[in-house]
């Protein structure tokens, strides 16, 4: 349980107005950021975890202000800054240390308790058979997923993520946002998670947080991300699987044709994917 408070925020760089005025509060959900490059997002979420300040404003996670790095809050990068010659495990493990120490005083230092939250963390994201394999091996959504493990062992608060699946394939970045989704909802965590792939947002997100130019242009629950309200922000995309403009009309056609209802996230029968389509169980 914990609450995000983004009051009145503005970063700027120079001349550049990366994020202006922004205020937002989230409490234990499932946040989407969304926005084209140069939106903010990044400055947003690095202004959050405290890797650089805010101009004007403040950040408070349960009313306490963020004026730095802090372990009570995880973050997953799009390059998951993995260390590529040991395993999975010592992956996972380097989320319970500050950012200064090394991998080699790792096993040394941890006690039972961290050691078991890694093997925890590897079974959520589904990777305790491979706990042991190098991360330089693994896939991509594989790694991915172990850098959400690691965030998972700092038993944070708070979990932001910076477009995590951005150089994923699309079944792949499907994989690691439902472990992602999981994990969040395992260790009952707030979780902030930029994207710009607007499909896969549409599937996972409580919550939609749209930025253009530095400035919310909106923030709406799902049944309220219209093709409109997208396009608004990106231009023309495909916005197959989205809430429509009508609102009485709470399902949308699919690219193979089958109907999917937005409010259940479901056609009525079977399975379906991150666009809606339907998938054998
Ligand atoms: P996004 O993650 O949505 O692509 P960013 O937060 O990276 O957007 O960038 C927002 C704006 O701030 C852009 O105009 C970008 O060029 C600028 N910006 C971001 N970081 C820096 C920086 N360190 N120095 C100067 N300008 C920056
Ligand atoms: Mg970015």
């Amino acid at each position: 349980m914990s609450t995000l408070t983004v009051d009145n925020v503005t970063k700027t760089y120079g001349d550049v107005v990366a994020l202006d005025s922004v205020s937002f509060e989230i409490e234990d959900e499932f946040v989407v950021l969304l926005g084209e490059s140069g939106a903010g997002k990044s400055t947003m979420l690095r202004c959050v975890n405290g890797l650089t300040h805010p101009t004007e404003g403040e950040i408070r996670l349960n009313g306490d202000p963020i004026n730095g790095s802090r372990s009570d809050i995880g973050m997953i990068f799009q390059q998951h800054n993995l260390v590529d010659g040991v395993s999975a495990y010592m992956n996972a493990l380097t989320g319970s240390l500050d950012r200064t120490s090394t991998v080699s005083s790792l096993l040394q230092q941890q006690n039972k308790e961290t050691k078991e939250r890694a093997l925890e963390a590897l079974q959520t994201v589904g990777l305790l058979e491979e706990s042991h394999q190098r991360t330089s091996q693994m896939s991509g959504g594989q790694q991915q997923r172990v850098g959400i493990a690691r965030a998972l062992v700092q038993d944070p608060a708070l979990l932001l993520a910076d477009e995590p699946v951005a150089s994923l394939d699309p079944s792949s970045a499907e994989s690691v946002m439902d472990y992602l989704k999981k994990a969040a909802s395992v260790h009952e965590v707030t979780a902030l998670v930029s994207l710009h792939q607007v499909n896969i947002a549409a599937y996972f997100g409580e919550r939609f947080i749209g930025l253009r130019d530095g400035e919310i242009l909106f923030d709406v629950s799902p049944e309220k991300l219209t093709p409109g309200l997208v396009d608004d922000l990106y231009g023309n995309v495909e916005t197959v699987g989205l809430a429509t403009d009508n609102s009485d009309n709470s399902t949308v056609d699919t690219s193979d044709g089958t109907r999917y209802d937005t409010e259940t996230g479901s056609d009525g029968t079977d399975e379906v994917d991150v666009i809606g389509r339907q998938v054998e169980s």
